[in-house]
């Protein structure tokens, strides 16, 4: 993209790019066929500032605004979408909801564990019948006292094991009422939180996706984010600017399927030349190279609203569901380009392709940005 950087983009990409090459590449393919979820490698990011990115110095962050974050997560996934997922989920979802609802004594205790890496964060609004439609949940906060008592199954949690702050939305009051779903702080050791069922997933393998058990899990009071029965509109604000960090992942994804798919394609010879010769191939990188171009100009359209505090709600729905479709399609036409190396664990190309599908599905689907993005041109 030929937008000017400024000076702390440019230093997070160097700073990024260096890390990545150095710290996870070598290691991609292991964790991604071990499942592991590399949190020493993690501790090693907070200490980089990119576990508080957008967290304010004075609570322990980097202080930086979306410009900086999208470019470090797409550096991140332009090597592991599986790291830049786990990336995204601690900044935007669970540090996000304690910066943007949490108050002083919360963000003070909080926020600066989260930043430094001391701390992994997690994020549970989904549940096992509940994604796309999270206003059914069924876990449940009910009063006692001062205290909380927290019952039912998060699943799909990202770091729902290894987590060791999560932000739980629960119910606190009827069924379908937007008012009736609180958010809560959990720390991970509270009696009767415990990490349940480690998903095994087709892709992001090194991102951990489990599901979070509650069984009369007591949290004080204190540990309300907000208002009660404000859980569910915090959720989706949060969402708001979840979306661009997917965005920023799925472009990673895309850049790395298409630096790869470029290079090998100036070098496999096929007919006495280069199979970059051929137009059909030379026209897939120029599609790929295109749409690549076009899903970051609307990432940094949101991420410049949400620096600027606007309402940026169809504008991340559109870069999120944009930027999603072109990954995939960029790490299809990349396997591709690739022929039957492509389809082989020898090339990256084949963990772009599995890693990308979930860019479509997680923090809202495809469908579900098509609905906000109708709800909002249509109002
Ligand atoms: C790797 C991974 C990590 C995740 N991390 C987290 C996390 O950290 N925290 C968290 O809370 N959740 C997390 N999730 C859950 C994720 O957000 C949900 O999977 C997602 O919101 C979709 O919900 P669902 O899987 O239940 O699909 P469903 O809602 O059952 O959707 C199934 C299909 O129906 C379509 N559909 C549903 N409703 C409509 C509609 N009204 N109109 C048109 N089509 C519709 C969907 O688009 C989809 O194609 C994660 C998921 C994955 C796979």
């Amino acid at each position: 993209m030929n937008f000017e950087m400024t000076e702390n983009q440019r230093m997070i990409q160097d700073m990024v790019q260096d890390f990545a090459e150095k710290e996870i590449k070598p290691n991609v393919l292991k964790w991604d066929e071990e499942q592991t979820f590399p949190v020493d490698l993690m501790k090693r990011m907070g200490e980089l500032g990119l576990l508080g990115v957008l967290v304010p110095n004075e609570y322990g962050g980097s202080g930086f605004g979306y410009f900086e974050y999208v470019t470090a997560i797409s550096e991140i996934s332009r090597v592991c979408g599986a790291v830049g997922l786990s990336m995204a989920a601690h900044n935007s979802l669970c540090t996000g909801h304690i910066l943007q609802f949490g108050n002083e004594e919360q963000k003070k205790k909080y926020l600066p564990k989260l930043a430094s890496g001391e701390h992994i964060g997690a994020w549970g609004l989904t549940e096992a019948n509940t994604g796309s439609d999270a206003m059914r949940m069924k876990v449940t906060a009910k009063k006692d006292g001062n205290e909380w008592v927290i019952n039912g199954a998060k699943n799909w949690i990202t770091h729902g094991i290894s987590g060791d702050v999560a932000v739980v939305l629960a119910r606190t009051g009827d069924l379908l009422d937007s008012h009736g779903i609180t958010a809560f702080i959990v720390e991970r050791g509270t009696p009767g939180f415990s990490g349940g069922k480690k998903e095994n997933k087709l892709g992001m393998r090194a991102s951990e996706t489990a599901e979070m058990i509650f069984e009369d899990c007591r949290v004080p009071e204190e540990n309300v984010l907000g208002e009660v029965g404000d859980g569910f509109v915090q959720a989706m604000k949060v969402l708001d600017g979840g979306r661009i960090s997917i965005a920023a992942l799925s472009i990673g994804i895309a850049k790395g399927a298409f630096d790869a798919a470029k290079q090998y394609s100036k070098e496999r010879e096929q007919f006495g030349q280069p199979i970059s010769k051929f137009q059909a191939i030379a026209f897939k990188l120029a599609d790929m190279a295109s749409e690549i171009e076009a899903a970051e100009l609307l990432t940094m359209q949101a991420a410049d609203m949400k620096n600027r505090g606007e309402k940026m709600t169809k504008e991340s729905a559109m870069a999120k569901y944009m930027a999603s479709e072109v990954s995939c399609r960029a790490a299809n036409e990349a396997v591709q380009i690739f022929g039957g190396y492509g389809y082989t664990k020898e090339y990256p190309v084949e963990k772009f392709y599995r890693d990308c599908k979930l860019c479509t599905i997680g923090e809202g689907t495809s469908e579900i940005q098509k609905l906000v993005i109708a709800r909002e041109i249509l109002k």
